[in-house]
């Protein structure tokens, strides 16, 4: 696991990572808390080196710098680890701040009986304690005072720290995705298939993988140029976005003009009705010029469907899949085969 700190050790990070932050021109955000804590932590030896290396030339590192550093070395964290850290920052805060609660309760509470004893203390020999009580009393009220400036400052904390959260999370899901097809990209592709291949099918069921191929394609790239291909491929995002979702089901842009659909515990069956879905589907976009709304160019999509075995690698079962797809260019293209 990337990150083992405890969280006594996470609030002496936090606390670092905070210090550290402030001596540098960056931005306080989710790339650079990542940057610095994996730093202050110690469990990123390449970073490190590379971020002392840096500060050596330019003491104080700016945005750009540092994204560098975190692209570079940070930025193949795992979701799970990402949302585990942030999980763990939450409830730090919300220890400090229940504590903070606690000793201003308690302060409250200490003022008040001082200031019942200060009452009820009239008499003259007593009345020589008074000063000292008046100081206790003021004390406690500038205690009291502290604790719940500490408390108001800890829930600000709190609300920046839940909305970084959010801001890494979204960041984590962006960087899986594909920009221009708005689905996995293959990044994201290898980790969902990693966790598919982590837990043994449903009974009855089957882990299932769908490759697709746009046939043609460079034709497509050499007659109406690099744009309009892209376009293309825009549309076929859209389509795998399109299609009813089975459960589990994670669509994504394998590399190029190949895209693959992951199917969870489904069956075989499934499997290739969704392909023939996507391979129909496909068939239906029309790709229209701007201007005289004639339609310009369709396209078509080739598929292989395979169903894992146990004991199966995941390139075993990409491997299957691929020879199916290949199996359906070589009868012809625009058909669905299975491995
Ligand atoms: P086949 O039916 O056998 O799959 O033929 P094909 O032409 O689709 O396959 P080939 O592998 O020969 O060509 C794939 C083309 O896809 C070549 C490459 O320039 C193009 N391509 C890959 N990525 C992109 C991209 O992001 N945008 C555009 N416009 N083209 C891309
Ligand atoms: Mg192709
Ligand atoms: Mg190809």
């Amino acid at each position: 696991m990337r990150y083992s700190q405890n969280k006594e050790e996470t609030v002496v990070l936090v606390r670092q990572v905070l210090t550290a932050l402030g001596q540098h021109d960056a931005a306080f955000n989710p790339l650079s808390f990542a940057v610095f804590y994996e730093h202050a932590a110690g469990i990123n030896p390449r970073l490190s080196a590379a971020l002392d290396e840096q500060m050596h030339s330019t003491p104080r590192l700016d945005d750009a710098a540092v994204q560098r550093l975190h692209q570079d070395f940070v930025a193949d964290v795992g979701l799970a680890e990402a949302e585990r850290i942030q999980g763990d920052m939450q409830r730090v805060m919300t220890d400090i701040v229940q504590s903070a609660r606690r000793t201003g309760k308690q302060a409250g509470d200490f003022g008040e009986q001082l200031q019942g004893l200060s009452g009820v203390l009239v008499d003259v020999e007593v009345q020589r304690l008074s000063p000292h009580l008046d100081a206790a009393l003021a004390s406690t009220q500038a205690m009291r005072q502290s604790v719940q400036a500490l408390q108001d400052q800890v829930s600000a904390s709190q609300r920046e720290i839940e909305a970084l959260r959010a801001d890494l999370m979204r960041t984590r899901e962006e960087s899986l995705l594909c920009p221009l097809t708005r689905v996995l990209n293959r990044r994201g592709f290898d980790e969902r298939l990693h966790a598919m291949l982590a837990q043994p099918p449903a009974r009855g069921t089957q882990h299932c993988l769908i490759m697709l191929d746009i046939d043609h394609f460079k034709r497509v790239n050499d007659t109406h140029g690099h744009p309009v291909g892209d376009k293309v491929l825009e549309g076929l995002g859209a389509v795998l976005r399109s299609v009813p979702p089975e459960p589990g089901m994670a669509c994504a842009r394998y590399g190029g003009e190949e895209f693959a659909i992951l199917l969870p515990s489904t069956t075989l069956n499934k499997a290739v009705q969704l392909a023939e879905a996507v391979r129909t589907r496909t068939r239906g976009v029309r790709l229209r010029n701007k201007s005289t709304n004639a339609v310009e160019l369709t396209v078509t999509v080739s598929a292989g469907v395979a169903a894992w075995r146990p004991g199966e690698d995941a390139r075993a079962l990409v491997s299957c899949a691929d020879a199916a797809l290949y199996r359906s260019k070589a009868n012809g293209r625009d058909r669905v085969m299975v491995a």
